[in-house]
């Protein structure tokens, strides 16, 4: 097993606990529907949305839109079939 080859001063330790390591305050992005601050790529811990298609509420997963989704993808089938 590797050994460091000499014990650390009281100084570098220290210095290395002073700044390097301090944590950068999270980034957070305003939710377009209730305008709470959240975490960019998660769902929103106020009101549960993800997208406009997508929602979580009390952990369950509602998806919303999903049939009309479809039916415009059947119609632009149809069209394009023409
Ligand atoms: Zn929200």
């Amino acid at each position: 097993m590797a050994v460091p080859k000499r014990k650390v001063s009281k100084s570098r330790r220290d210095k290395r606990r002073s700044s390097v390591w301090k944590l950068g305050a999270p980034t957070l992005v305003e939710c377009p529907q209730c305008h709470a601050l959240k975490a960019p790529h998660k769902a929103c811990p106020e009101c549960g949305y993800v997208n406009a298609n997508l929602s979580v509420k009390e952990g369950k997963i509602a998806v919303k839109a999903a049939a009309e989704k479809k039916e415009e993808a059947t119609v632009a089938e149809e069209t394009s079939a023409e």
